[in-house]
């Protein structure tokens, strides 16, 4: 089946019932922009595989998909919304429909050129100095993804100030001299730097305490390439998952702990359809915690991870926060959970912001205390003190055994 066939196959199946519209975050986010919606990029989708689709201006309609899969849990048509963005971008980047986006194409030959979005790979390690890692086949895998948060809140506050166009324009120079790139090192915020690296340490100190031997392999740890795949850029993510995939095998990793969702999401889901013979087994770092603790001081509430809850069955996390506090979940929980908007922070940072708001104001009706068990939930609803990322909540609780 072509890429045509199979976008066909899935619009085909839609009756314009409208239930994906109810809960899509980038619709209300967007002013009710209908192609900011579920439903809106599915007939979108379908109309510019059957007429023209050169001739529209499609692209940040299915750019703007968070793909968090929201929709495919209410759809009577078992429609996904997401996966339809995701099909459509990768048409949109075969030249064969709409206008590449121009971040979007940075973002690509800085991962192909540097390992890292934002050419940040050297940057990425610095916090483990000093820590005493593991020689063995199990690897501890960051993704990088805490490491980036300080970088995309600073590079987003500086352009709130600066004219759309001109930001396109910044990023096609940017791709055309990637080597630019690297002057991204400069501009974090370091509140945030501090905050993310002491993350980092809890996982590791929360997993050493409980008896896990693990390896890390600092500088030399790529990026696993979830905005390739996730922008469209499957050729690419073809040949770069299988440049990670030979030097995990080189090291002779059998085992990856992933520490955020996106990356276990990758490593489980998507490298198997692409790497031939993939013997990597993959689980989440708070499966693996074996620790005392003593109970909070209070109730809490918990933003669910969408790549953990939708793309993936449940994992220990909740149940682990429920032995130590009471849990008022928000109204949208479980299978029915609500993204961040973490993942539209550096193409769409206004869509992003206003489906965090929206979700940080959903959550605090429940609890002054958020847990976040993924660094992009933490950095999009860290808009007061009492949001906390998981590693950071549990480590103040662990008891000595
Ligand atoms: S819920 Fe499913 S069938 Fe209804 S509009 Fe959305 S995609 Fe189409
Ligand atoms: S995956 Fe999420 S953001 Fe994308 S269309 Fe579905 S509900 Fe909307």
């Amino acid at each position: 089946m072509n890429l045509i066939e199979e976008i066909e196959n899935i619009t085909g199946k839609c009756i314009s019932c409208g239930f994906c519209e109810s809960v899509c975050p980038t619709l209300s986010a967007d002013g009710f922009n209908s192609v900011f919606g579920a439903r809106g990029r599915v007939i979108l989708a379908d109309f510019a595989i059957k007429n023209n689709p050169d001739e529209l201006e499609l692209g940040d309609s299915f750019y703007s998909c968070l793909d968090c899969y929201a929709c495919v849990n209410v759809c009577p048509a078992g429609v996904n919304a997401g996966v339809v963005s995701e099909l459509m971008r990768e048409l949109v980047v075969s030249g064969k429909a709409g206008k590449k986006n121009p971040v979007a194409e940075m973002i690509k030959t800085s991962i192909m050129n540097y390992e890292n979005p934002l050419g940040l790979k050297e940057e990425a390690a610095s916090w483990a100095d000093g820590i005493k890692f593991d020689e063995c086949s199990t690897l501890m895998v960051t993704g990088q993804m805490y490491q980036m948060m300080p970088y995309t809140r600073q590079i987003n506050r500086i352009r709130k100030y600066i004219d759309e166009d001109l930001v396109e324009n910044v990023a096609s120079a940017l791709n055309s001299h990637i080597s630019l790139i690297k002057i991204s090192r400069h501009f974090y915020d370091r509140e945030l730097k501090m905050k993310m690296e002491s993350d980092l340490r809890n996982i590791v100190s929360l997993l050493q305490k409980s008896g896990v031997k693990f390896g890390y392999l600092g500088t030399e740890e790529p990026y696993p390439g979830m905005f390739l795949y996730d922008l469209g850029y499957i050729d690419e993510f073809r040949e770069y998952a299988e440049r990670v995939y030979a030097l995990l095998v080189k090291k002779g990793v059998k085992k990856i702990i992933a520490i955020d969702p996106h990356t276990y999401d990758i490593f489980q889901n998507i490298y198997p359809k692409f790497i031939k013979n993939y013997k990597i087994k993959i689980v989440y770092y708070t499966d693996l915690l074996d620790l005392k603790y003593r109970n909070f001081n209070g109730n809490i509430t918990v933003q669910e991870p969408c790549h953990m809850v939708l793309h993936n069955n449940s994992f220990r996390a909740i149940d682990i926060l429920n032995s130590v506090a009471e849990i008022r979940l928000p109204e949208r929980n479980g299978k029915s959970t609500m993204c961040c908007g973490g993942p539209d922070e550096l193409l769409f940072p206004d869509i992003s912001g206003k489906v965090s708001m929206q979700r940080y104001a959903d959550l605090k009706k429940k609890s002054d205390n958020i847990v976040t068990i993924c660094p992009l939930c933490y950095n999009s609803l860290a808009y007061d003190k009492n949001v906390w990322d998981f590693s950071e909540f549990m480590g103040k609780l662990v008891q000595n055994k």
